[in-house]
C-alpha cells in the first residue's frame, strides 16, 4: 500500500486514538488535573514510541512535563522540530457545550471536544504522519525532533528555561509550530515566520511639570530627570513616543526598536525614554 492507502485504511483507528487522547482532561491551569496532565504526557510519549521514535523522554519541570523525541536517521537531510502541546484550556462554562467537553462527539462531520482544534488534533496528525511514513518507507524522509509541552495554555512559564538548557538538543533547520487551518477554498494554510508571543514593557519618563497643550509637541526629555521646554521643532513629547512605539509594532517591517521620526533610537544618547 502507498501512503494515502495506508492512511485511508486506518482512518477509523486513527479517529478512535484521537478520541482517546481527547478524553484525557489535561487542563494545565487547574491543579486537580495534575494526574491527567501526567497521563497526557505519558500518552504522547507512548505514541511516539509506537511511531518508531527510539529516543523519547519526558522532561520534568516544576509544573508540567514536556515530551521530547527524535529520529535522526537520515544524515545530510534537514532536521525539522515539531512543536505542539498536550494541555488544554479549562472547559468552563460547561453549560455552553452541546456535548460534554471531554467526550469527543462527531456532529455533521465535525469532531467536537476540548483540545480537538488546539492542539491535540494537530499533535495527533503529526504522530500518525510519522507512523504512516515509517510504515511505508521504513524510515522518515527527514530528521525529526518533536517537543510537546504541557504548559502552553498557561503561558509556557518554564519553556524559556527548558529551551535554554536543552538548546543543542532542540537545534533544527526549521520548526513546525502546532498546526494551522484551511482557507475558504479548503486549502491547508501554511503561515511562515509569524508565530510567538511578544511581551513589551514600555517605561516612559513622564513630565513633572504642567504644560500648555499648545507647547506639548515641543517638550524635550533630558537624561536624567524631568522634562524641560526646548524649542527644537521636534515633536518629541512622551505621548508621541508611545504612539510611534505602538505603531512600530504593527508596521510591516516588524521593527521593535522604537525610534523617532528621524530614525534615532531611544538609546541613542539624546532620548531618556526607554521605550522598548
Ligand atoms: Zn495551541
Amino acid at each position: 500500500m502507498n501512503l494515502t492507502e495506508i492512511i485511508e485504511s486506518r482512518r477509523d483507528q486513527h479517529l478512535a486514538e484521537l478520541c482517546e487522547f481527547l478524553r484525557i482532561p489535561s487542563v494545565s491551569a487547574k491543579s486537580e488535573h495534575k494526574p491527567d496532565i501526567e497521563r497526557g504526557a505519558r500518552w504522547v510519549a507512548d505514541r511516539l514510541q509506537s511511531a518508531g521514535f527510539k529516543t523519547v523522554q519526558v522532561i520534568p519541570t516544576s509544573l508540567h512535563p514536556l515530551v521530547y523525541a527524535e529520529s535522526l536517521e537520515v544524515p545530510g537531510k534537514p532536521t525539522i522540530l515539531f512543536y505542539g502541546h498536550y494541555d488544554v484550556q479549562p472547559a468552563e462554562p460547561l453549560d455552553l457545550w452541546t456535548s460534554p467537553a471531554f467526550e469527543p462527539t462527531v456532529r455533521n462531520g465535525n469532531l467536537y471536544g476540548r483540545g480537538t482544534a488546539d492542539d491535540k488534533g494537530q499533535v495527533h496528525i503529526h504522530l500518525k504522519a510519522f507512523e504512516s511514513l515509517r510504515d511505508v518507507n521504513g524510515k522518515l524522509p527527514i530528521n525529526v525532533k518533536v517537543l510537546i509541552e504541557g504548559e502552553e495554555e498557561v503561558g509556557s512559564p518554564h519553556f524559556e528555561a527548558i529551551a535554554a538548557k536543552y538548546a543543542p538538543l532542540l537545534q533544527a533547520d526549521g520548526c513546525l509550530w502546532e498546526g494551522s487551518g484551511f482557507d475558504k477554498a479548503d486549502r491547508p494554510i501554511l503561515s511562515l515566520g509569524t508565530k510567538g508571543l511578544l511581551y513589551v514593557q514600555l517605561d516612559v519618563q513622564a513630565m513633572n511639570v504642567d504644560a500648555h497643550s499648545g507647547t506639548a509637541s515641543f517638550l524635550l526629555a533630558t537624561r536624567p530627570g524631568p522634562c524641560q521646554l526646548a524649542y527644537t521643532g521636534w515633536p518629541c513629547a512622551h505621548s508621541w513616543f508611545l504612539r510611534r512605539s505602538h505603531h512600530s509594532q504593527r508596521s510591516r517591517t516588524r521593527r521593535h526598536r522604537c525610534s523617532d521620526r528621524y530614525g534615532r533610537t531611544a538609546d541613542g544618547g539624546l532620548w531618556s525614554q526607554r521605550v522598548c
